[in-house]
This record gives C-alpha cells, structure tokens and sequence, in this order.
C-alpha cells in the first residue's frame, strides 16, 4: 500500500474471492459456479462478436434489458444490469447508503457486503441469526438505512419464504430492502410478485450461478422504475460500457434456450440431495439448502480440518474461518462424478 491511499481506505480489507488455482488442476467446489458448460449457441454467439470489437458496446443494453424484461414479466424500463451481481450491490451502496444511512444485514451473509460498507464508510447493522442460523423478520423493525437479504442466505443455504420477506418490507418502508437471489434458481421461491406492491423492494441476481456464465460477469437488478432509474444513474456516471459486448451475446443466447438452464438447475438440486443424504450417513450436519451449496460439518471436527484434508486430495471447498462459522464448511454441488469423488474423500477422512 502506497502513503498516498486516504486513511479510512488504508483500513479497508478487500473481499477474499474463493481460489481461482492457475497452476494445478483441483476439483472446484469452491465458489459455487455451474459444473455444466454453456451450450454451443452462446459460443457461437460469443466468437460473432469478436469481429466487432472495435466498436463499444451498446451503452443502453437494450436488446439485453428487453429479453431480461420479457423473461421476468416486467417492463425493460424496470432492469438495471452490471459487471456481476457484485457490481450492481456496489451500484446500491453507491445509491442508498452513506455515513449516516447504514447499511443493516444478518451477520451471517454474503461477505461482500461489509466490505462495501468499509469501502463507502458506511455504518454496518449486522442483525444476530437465531442458532440454527435462520432469520427472524421481527429484528429488522426500526433500522434505519438499507437492508439487505440474501435468500437463499449465503453461505448457509437457508431460503425465507415470501412471507418473511413481505414481513421485512413491511417493517421498513422508508428505504430500500435489496433481496439477493443470487441462488433463487435452485428450489427456491422469488419475491418477484411483491414488486407491484413495495416500490422499495430490488431484487439482485446473477447469470454467474444457474446460467453457466460465471465468467461473463452478468448480473442484473429488478425494480420500480424509479430505483432502477437510480441505478442506472450510477451506472452511467461510473462505467456506461460496464456489460462488454461478448457478455452481452453469451447472456442472449442463453436466455433463448433458457428452459436448457433451468433444467441444469433441477438435475444440481438432485445430486444437491443425495450427497446431502450421503453426508447425513456418515454423521454430518447439513442445513438444509436451497441453493447449489451445502453448509455442512463433520462430526467433532473442525472446518479447517475438512478442508485442509479436501484439499490434499485436489478437492477445494470453501472455509469461512474463525466465528459462528468456523465448524463448517462450503461445499458446491459440482457434476455427479465430482461430487462422488468429495463423498469419497470425505468418507475416508472421516473414518481415517
Ligand atoms: N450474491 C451472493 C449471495 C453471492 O454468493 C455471490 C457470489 N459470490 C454474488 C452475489 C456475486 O456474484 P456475481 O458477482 O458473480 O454475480
């Protein structure tokens, strides 16, 4: 770090990315991305454009923000998108936080969300979670700023239901609840139909998890046309060219075949459940997940510990460190191969 960087950035720590390993091969089931590939149209779609590449993208992402409206229900007018989902939450701390708007969240969550609040210097409210990791709607009452709910939670799994997020709206009407679907695609159930009723709801989701295109870095916002308008404000004033044109074709041609992806999801839900049963069988505790993760822990034993032994074995998992946290571990439901050889591996340590 440089003398020169101001001091509340000087304090910042930046957000920790699961491994991204360059130099050996690893079975990943570390940061939750699809273990199916795109199909050949979004590759044709992608080499299509590379002709084109002097010119800029279309700074609007109409024809994006069209097909995303259609798919969804709701007018292009109500779409933000951004580089990742991680990009638009930047978009909405930008938005609705500052030093005297906090930002309120569970304290077990997505960990990008305190770091964007150090980032801006905004307060953080991190709400306690009952012991079995669940939400309760009722502490969100009387807190001030932006809440933010990521359902299905990360990295517990765990899905809320309509019910307990219209509870949180409910409870807050004076500034804006961000609902993260980064992982709704896997069992779980949209707030989507509470948009008409709660002109301060967003929701935020990601072509990262369920549509295969991790490394396209897509996500995108859902909205009254008032916050999206916010949004976009933001994103003009920061990156105006922020979707680059191949992520724009890939995301098009993977809405075309849609139903394709969606399919992936259900058959990641199936193997989600048998290796959940499989880690039951051996005397795991798994909280019961909605996503294409599973929070898990190994009986007298330590996360660091599975994940020290994975790792040996070329099997990455994802441990969170010291906390409410640190008997866990993350695991990302890969193919059905990949994740018999984690059965395998988990099975002889445990019994070793
Ligand atoms: N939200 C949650 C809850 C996540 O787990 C992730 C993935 N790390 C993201 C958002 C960001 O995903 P991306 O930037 O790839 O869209």
């Amino acid at each position: 770090m440089s003398r020169y960087i101001r001091p509340r950035l000087a304090e910042v720590n930046a957000y920790i990315p699961g491994e991204q390993p360059q130099e050996r091969k690893y079975i990943k089931l570390n940061t939750n991305e699809s273990p199916y590939a795109p199909l050949s149209n979004a590759e044709e779609a992608v080499l299509a454009e590379v002709s084109k590449l002097r010119l800029y993208s279309d700074p609007s992402c109409t024809l994006l923000k069209k097909a995303l409206a259609e798919r969804y229900g709701v007018k292009p007018e109500q779409i933000s998108v951004g580089n990742g989902s991680d990009e638009v939450l930047n978009f909405a701390f930008m938005a609705y936080t500052d030093k005297e708007t906090p930002v309120v969240y569970p304290e077990i969550s997505y960990g990008f969300y305190s770091v964007l609040a150090d980032l801006y210097g905004v307060p953080r409210c991190e709400i306690p979670v009952r012991d079995d990791m669940t939400i309760d709607p009722e502490d969100y009452a009387d807190k001030p700023g932006m809440i933010i709910i990521a359902n299905p939670n990360a990295p517990t799994g765990l899905l809320l239901d309509t019910g307990a997020i219209r509870r949180i709206l409910d409870l807050h009407r004076e500034g804006i609840v961000l609902v993260d679907e980064a992982y709704i695609d896997f069992g779980g159930i949209s707030v989507l139909p509470l948009l008409s009723e709660y002109d301060n709801l967003l929701i935020v989701r990601t072509f990262s998890k369920s549509r295969s295109l991790a490394g396209a870095r897509l996500g995108f916002a859902i909205g009254s046309p008032e916050v999206i308008a916010d949004l976009e404000k933001i994103r003009c004033s920061t990156n105006p060219y922020n979707i680059n044109r191949m992520t724009v074709a890939a995301a098009l041609a993977v809405l075309a075949k849609d139903d394709v992806y969606m399919e992936n999801c259900r058959k990641i839900m199936n193997t989600r459940e048998r290796v959940a049963e499989s880690l039951q069988q051996i005397g795991c505790t798994v909280i019961p997940s909605m996503t294409n993760f599973l929070f898990v822990k190994a009986p007298g034993r330590d996360g660091k510990a599975w994940y020290e032994a994975m790792r040996e074995q070329g099997i990455l998992v994802r441990y969170f460190g010291a906390g409410k946290t640190s008997d866990y571990i993350r695991v990302s439901i890969g193919s059905d191969e990949e994740m018999d050889c984690f059965l395998k591996a988990t099975e002889e340590w445990i019994g070793g």
